[in-house]
């Protein structure tokens, strides 16, 4: 576990540009009484650390109100890893609920994707945030819902693409989370940059059906199995989260992954956060972009139904998660990923395969 100025420096390569530097003592912009602290990454004022805090909170609260987030008397589960963007989300969403009286009954769900040095270290900080918000903890394990842990898909797949495994995973399992303690809702700490660089993503990948409901602050419930979920930090910058973790001096981990996330998304935050450095307002103008994209008449959307095996959603006979659990189970590790639909099929429909086909979908990537 690591918390206040390492991880910090670790999470925000840039983060003294937003310290003050001056030798002139610099008055905060909003109460113009105490001593600034640091320059807003948003929006660029000069604030003292409780305008900040005030400024932060407020603005999470306008997108809670605006976007009609929550109803009074719902339950809601928090996405929990230990990792700043849920720990700042936990924190303000407990002191938004006191504060505004939303009557919300709040709770945190974590999932253990089984990646020794890693979850089992994060989980310990959600353990100790259970205790410090005194709010209920729900922890669901890959172990548990798949018969796999991350560590082992890691062994029979490789690390090209483990992350493919561990998104689909995690959807279904935070889902399952959610059921078992019976809420009405999860919200995530998804962050301004996520959507951002999601947006970007989805450009970048063609991914129109993404595309479309990728800047929505909020899911409905697509069918049984799913609770709607939201997005109550989707314009937080993560500077600012981090500035915010910071000065309140939140305990949270901030190790990476040990089976680092895929190299095209790293692209892809590079490039926004090189366009953030020139231009800070990037990060909301691209959300505002994705946001106002229609889709024209007669491109082909998924048409939503529900998976044969586990009724889970899905726009296929068998859903993701249950395609590439079956490639595991039977090892042949290329099952459900990429280009080989036919191959795909043609197992799922029990007919054998050739030898040559077999060789295609047990090649691992190292
Ligand atoms: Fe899972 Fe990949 Fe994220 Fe690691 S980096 S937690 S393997 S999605
Ligand atoms: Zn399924």
């Amino acid at each position: 576990m690591m918390s206040g100025n390492i991880s910090l420096y670790q999470m925000c390569k840039c983060f003294t540009k937003h310290l003050p530097t001056v030798r002139m003592p610099v008055l905060c912009s909003s109460c113009s009484e105490k001593r600034a602290v640091l320059k807003r990454p948003k929006t660029g004022h000069s604030l003292c650390k409780a305008c900040f805090f005030w400024a932060f909170e407020e603005e999470v609260h306008q997108t809670i109100v605006a976007a009609k987030l929550f109803k009074p008397g719902e339950t809601v589960g928090i996405a929990a890893s230990g990792g700043k963007d849920s720990t700042v989300l936990a924190h303000v969403m407990k002191l938004l609920n006191e504060r505004y009286s939303y009557g919300l009954e709040l709770m945190l769900i974590s999932v253990d994707e089984g990646i020794t040095g890693y979850r089992d270290d994060s989980l310990e900080t959600v353990k100790r945030n259970q205790q410090q918000y005194e709010l209920p903890l729900k922890i669901v394990s890959y172990e548990e819902l798949y018969g796999w842990t991350m560590d082992a898909i890691v062994k029979q797949v490789g690390l090209k693409n483990n992350c493919t495994f561990c998104g689909v995973f995690r959807r279904q399992a935070l889902d399952r989370g959610a059921i078992m303690l019976k809420v009405d809702k999860i919200c995530t700490g998804h962050n301004a940059d996520d959507v951002a660089e999601t947006v970007l993503m989805n450009v970048l990948r063609g991914d129109i059906a993404r595309l479309r409901r990728c800047t929505a602050i909020s899911t409905a419930s697509e069918g049984d199995g799913v609770v709607p979920r939201c997005k109550p930090l989707k314009y937080a910058y993560e500077k600012e989260i981090v500035l915010y973790a910071y000065f309140k001096k939140l305990d949270y981990f901030s190790t990476e992954c040990i089976y680092s996330p895929n190299a095209y998304r790293g692209y892809a935050r590079t490039f926004l956060k090189d366009l953030e450095s020139i231009r800070p307002s990037s990060i909301m103008d691209i959300i505002h972009s994705g946001e106002n994209l229609s889709v024209r008449e007669g491109v082909k959307m998924p048409v939503q139904g529900t998976c044969n095996r586990c009724g889970y959603i899905s726009s296929q006979a068998l859903c993701k998660s249950c395609v590439l659990l079956e490639g595991l189970n039977r090892g042949l590790p290329k099952l459900g990923i990429g280009k080989h639909h036919r191959l795909h099929e043609k197992i799922l429909s029990q007919q054998p395969l050739t030898e040559s086909e077999e060789r295609k979908l047990k090649s691992v990537d190292f």
